[in-house]
């Protein structure tokens, strides 16, 4: 299956239209497209989408005008700390983009600057804060079951640019297991998601390697998906990434086709 079901647009931080999106998709010969709108969170508006309905509207006009060449879902990317009302949308990516620290969000993701401001509050004391982040984010999980678990280990974005702090730190590694064991039990999906590589900011996809093998392990599922802001990185490194969980041992991954998440063989 040829697809990407982590799909930004301009109705959130994206550079081109659903209808651009669909259309390249096509032409890539995509069997399915799945747009996720970063969902609203009223304590940040520089991001999210703010005309909910007329996504919705608009992604229902492509799913009737090109149903005989591609499926479309109208998904979203909840952030942990906006709950919404799901029932508009076919299927849920939840992701954790913020530090929520004395009554202040403090975005994780955005960029270098916002991200030293997440250090600045924990003092940077990396355990405490990956403990704070993956212990909130899996309280979420385990509370909201969304289909998808996107970009589980975030916080460590910047860790190839600068001073690494996480990937190469004992400390980290055994929070990050511990939270990666206690959100595989939820059932949910696990992203692998490239978006970080288009970016040139890493290179291997989220999770790490080491938070792969654990998954494995737990035989939790997974999604490729390449977090796309533009039509040009839909499908980013997706070659790369399907020999790399081979190497791993992951024999198939999953996907939307037909209404529901499916196998497909790597
Ligand atoms: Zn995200
Ligand atoms: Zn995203």
């Amino acid at each position: 299956m040829i697809a990407n079901f982590h799909t930004h647009t301009t109705f959130c931080d994206g550079k081109n239209t659903p209808e651009e999106i669909v259309i390249h998709a096509i032409n890539k010969g995509f069997d399915a497209i799945g747009f996720s709108g970063h969902g609203y969170t009223p304590f940040d508006l520089r991001y999210c989408m703010q005309d909910t309905e007329g996504y919705l509207r608009e992604i229902r006009r492509l799913q009737v005008k090109y149903q005989k060449d591609i499926q479309i879902y109208a998904g979203v990317e909840e952030d942990a700390f906006s709950p919404l009302t799901r029932s508009n949308f076919d299927y849920i990516i939840g992701s954790s983009h913020y530090f929520l620290v004395n009554g202040q969000y403090f975005p994780i993701d955005s960029n270098y600057d916002y991200f030293k401001k997440c250090l600045e509050a924990f003092n940077d004391d990396i355990p405490r804060l990956a403990e704070t982040y993956y212990q909130s984010f899996c309280a979420y999980i385990h509370t909201r079951k969304p289909d998808i678990i996107g970009h589980f280990d975030l916080i460590t974005k910047f860790d190839e640019i600068d001073t690494p702090r996480f990937l190469n730190n004992g400390q980290y590694k055994q929070i990050a297991v511990k939270y990666t064991e206690e959100a595989a039990k939820s059932g949910c999906l696990f992203e692998v998601n490239t978006g970080a590589i288009a970016r040139n900011l890493r290179t291997a996809p989220y999770p790490s390697e080491d938070l792969l093998y654990i998954l494995k392990k737990a035989e939790a599922g997974l999604v490729l998906a390449s977090d796309s802001h533009t039509i040009e990185t839909l499908d980013f490194g997706f070659e790369d990434a399907k020999a790399y969980l081979k190497e791993i041992g992951f024999k198939h991954v999953y996907g939307l086709l037909d209404g529901a998440f499916k196998k497909d063989i790597l």
